[in-house]
């Protein structure tokens, strides 16, 4: 699974990290970063609430690929 921030799109709600502490952080930017070290099987549902509840769409997964 591939995760990404369009950067552009992410107004730093934190909604992300909140959900998903770990893999998501806000960075000094006050964006989104993830840490795909972090992504295992166990937490890649909390991932994916994350990505519904990201309030512009700013998370992008790709489950196809690694
Ligand atoms: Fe950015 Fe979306 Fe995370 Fe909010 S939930 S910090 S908009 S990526």
């Amino acid at each position: 699974m591939k995760v990404k921030i369009i950067e552009e799109a992410c107004i730093g709600c934190g909604a992300c990290e909140a959900i998903a502490n770990g893999v998501f952080n806000i960075n000094n930017n006050g964006i989104a970063e993830v840490n795909l070290k972090k992504i295992t099987e166990e937490n890649k549902e909390l991932v994916m609430d994350a990505a519904s509840s990201c309030p512009t769409g700013a998370i992008e997964i790709d489950e196809e690929n690694e």
